[in-house]
């Protein structure tokens, strides 16, 4: 999706609103499609007194398995970004600009390019999830086990983190 924002880079106080969704089912990473329903977007283009920023917040439904019990989890993030667009008659060597070719910008790019690094690194089913057994394989979310590992030294839970179990 091109936006063609010459309109709102000639009038200054123009307000373009945002209010779309992108398909990112085919999109893999960390070993599977975790993006299984469309990326809702909201947000606006909007020139304030000669200057165009974008902003932009994406809801996020995210599938994907707990880091620790494996269970299947589905959160909502919801992650905001902007910047501010300049024309290519300008030049700026400044990381927060983004340089437009002929006033455009494509969106589902640019969404895809903010919101894929501000994605949570972990997964968690909950913040208290007590994960898997290391010796039966039982998700201990569901109780104890008859192991006798139940004391689990913080440091070795640490280790295991690290290993990715
Ligand atoms: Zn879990
Ligand atoms: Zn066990």
């Amino acid at each position: 999706m091109v936006l063609d924002l010459r309109k709102i880079f000639l009038n200054d106080g123009k307000t373009l609103p945002l209010n779309c969704e992108f398909d990112f089912s085919d999109l893999e990473f960390f070993g599977g499609y975790p993006l299984k329903t469309p990326v809702k977007v909201t947000g606006k283009v909007e020139n304030r007194a000669g200057v165009v920023e974008i902003s932009v917040e994406c809801e996020v439904s995210y599938s994907a398995e707990c880091d620790r019990c494996q269970t299947p989890t589905v959160k909502t993030y919801n992650i905001s970004f902007g910047a501010v667009l300049v024309s290519d008659k300008e030049s700026d060597e400044d990381d927060e600009l983004i340089l437009l070719t002929d006033y455009k910008l494509d969106l589902q790019e640019y969404c895809f390019n903010e919101m894929i690094p501000r994605l949570p690194m972990k997964h968690l089913c909950s913040d208290e999830c007590k994960g898997i057994c290391q010796k039966c394989g039982k998700n201990l979310n569901e109780g104890n086990c008859d192991c006798n590992n139940h004391e689990v030294d913080p440091r070795l839970e640490k280790l295991r983190e690290l290993l990715g179990n």
